[in-house]
């Protein structure tokens, strides 16, 4: 076997391998080498992503609101359940089982699309040579026409609080533990600790969220940001925010995790702590010597618009490189990078990159938020339309939240779409489309909407926006 190809993609994460599906799909030679091991040792292809995050975030996400619905929501339906109760071993069982279909179902890709599945280490050398470590220690120099960087993420950890796998656990940790603890401590409120604390919190751990910042997710509009502060504080998160943590005291029986406040000094005692404070990018042994590829301050591969490294044939994709650490974004990248390779044309258009926090209620945007666009001094109309207003909402027991359309008060441009509610990570979808295409809000008001669905809460949020709501008084 030649040990030459046209693109070389190392990292089979959310953006190699749709990297190297696509370049296959294009007629091209194509080999992926991805690393990932996981605890037993094994290697899976799929990264962070189905391997340690989207998917068995999302596994457990399901399991842990179908337990809080069985005790809180079926006695409203008339259905009697008595002893109701989790068994966390099975939650898991299921949660691998997801994980596994998922992570072999990419080799069954790469197969449809002749791509070399090659698993290892890869490392780029000068001259868009590639330094391949098999898993079984053989090393072999490929050369390519196109390298693909991929290396993806790993979760940054608290200086003062070392990564220890029984006590202190990374995001990974967090979706692995079999058994309920008592107490969890998560530290920083962003997606992944919102997410992995709600888990938890479902099956009945005390959940206490300290978050360095005094703004609740500042990324978000402040209008959804407040509704869920409130929804999740309802819930029993105890989020602490403005809460700075500077150390912690590990001890037989549990975690004292000081922090500090406006108000001054504390400590709060957990059994387990989940840090969550941020990602940053994975680059260890991806650079031989002479790749001539840089990273910038932080650690990202440097890029441009489209991906391109500034390096002859060498692009990188994914959380390695600056922008939104999210499966799609690498995905949409990766997908670029390899039709552009193959001669087509190929974008990404990074406005409209959506946002879902797959918490209950579910947050979803697109767009600019309220503060951005008043920021830019351009004048804009808001609609709102809140859930208890939907009939759909209202059958699925599910009326938390609310659809807010915001566009310009000019040209009526559709500038952002906001959603706390059922199903927001769906509802997206359809202002992702109308933002893509450029979209107004009274192309939103003139499309029809299925009745009842929860996607006429955008409907009548896009109307609001003129005061023509039909299903709720126009303020
Ligand atoms: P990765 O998925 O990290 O994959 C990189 C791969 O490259 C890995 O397999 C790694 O082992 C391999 N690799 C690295 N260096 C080398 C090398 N030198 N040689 C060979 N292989 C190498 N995003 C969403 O969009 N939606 C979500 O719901 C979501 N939930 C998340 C939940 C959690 C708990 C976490 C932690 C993350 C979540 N994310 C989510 C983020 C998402 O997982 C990442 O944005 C995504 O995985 C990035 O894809 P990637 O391909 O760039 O990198
Ligand atoms: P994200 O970057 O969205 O994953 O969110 C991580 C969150 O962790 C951010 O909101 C940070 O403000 C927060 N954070 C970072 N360091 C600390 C710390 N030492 N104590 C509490 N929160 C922190």
């Amino acid at each position: 076997m030649s040990d030459t190809y046209d693109v070389i993609v190392i990292g089979g994460g959310p953006a190699g391998y749709p990297a190297a599906i696509r370049a296959g799909q294009n007629g091209l030679r194509v080999a992926c080498i991805d690393g990932w091991k996981n605890r037993d040792g094994s290697h899976a292809f799929g990264g962070t992503c189905l391997n340690a995050g989207c998917i068995p975030s999302k596994a457990l996400l399901e399991s842990s609101e179908l337990l809080h619905r069985a005790r809180e929501e079926f006695a409203t339906h008339g259905i009697r359940v008595t002893d109701v109760s989790m068994d966390v071993v099975q939650m898991q069982k299921r949660k691998s089982g997801i994980v596994k279909a998922s992570t072999q179902g990419i080799q069954a890709l790469f197969k449809a699309a002749k791509v070399e599945a090659l698993a290892g280490h890869g490392r780029l050398l000068a001259g868009k040579r590639v330094e391949y470590t098999a898993l079984d220690g053989t090393v072999r120099t490929l050369e390519a026409q196109h390298v693909v960087l991929a290396s993806g993420s790993s979760p940054m950890p608290l200086r003062s609080l070392p990564f220890d796998g029984e006590r202190i656990l990374d995001s990974w940790g967090a979706l692995d533990l079999d058994t309920v603890p008592r107490r969890l401590g998560v530290i920083g409120a962003g997606v992944i600790g919102l997410e992995l604390g709600s888990v938890w919190r479902r099956l009945g751990a005390e959940v206490v969220v300290l978050e360095a910042l005094e703004t609740f997710l500042p990324m978000a509009d402040q209008q959804v940001a407040k509704e869920a502060l409130k929804q999740f504080k309802k819930q029993g998160l105890d989020i602490r925010l403005g809460a700075k943590v500077s150390g912690a005291t590990t001890g037989p029986t549990g975690v004292a995790l000081a922090y500090a406040d406006g108000s001054g000094e504390h400590s709060v005692e957990v059994d387990k702590v989940v840090v969550a404070i941020g990602r940053r990018p994975f680059t260890e042994g991806l650079l031989g010597e002479g790749s001539g590829v840089t990273l910038d301050e932080r650690g990202f591969v440097k890029v441009d618009e489209q991906c391109w490294t500034g390096v002859d044939g060498v692009y990188a994709v994914g959380d390695c490189v600056r922008g939104a650490m999210l499966a799609h974004k690498g995905k949409e990248e990766g997908v670029m990078v390899a039709d552009l390779i193959a001669g087509r044309y190929g974008e990404v258009n990074y406005k409209t990159v959506p946002s879902v926090i797959y918490t209950a209620p579910e947050i979803a945007w697109v767009g600019q938020t309220e503060e951005q666009v008043k920021a830019s001094g351009r004048a804009c109309k808001i609609g709102v339309f809140p859930f208890l207003a939907s009939g759909r909402a209202r059958a699925m027991e599910s009326t938390a939240g609310f659809a807010k359309v915001i566009a310009a008060a000019d040209d009526d441009e559709l500038l952002g779409v906001h959603v706390i509610g059922p199903m927001a990570g769906e509802l997206i979808a359809e202002a992702v489309l109308a933002l893509e295409y450029s979209a107004s809000a009274e192309d939103l008001q003139r499309t029809i909407h299925a009745h009842p669905t929860l996607s006429e809460a955008i409907h009548e949020a896009a109307l609001a926006a003129d005061r023509r709501a039909i299903d709720f008084p126009n303020r």
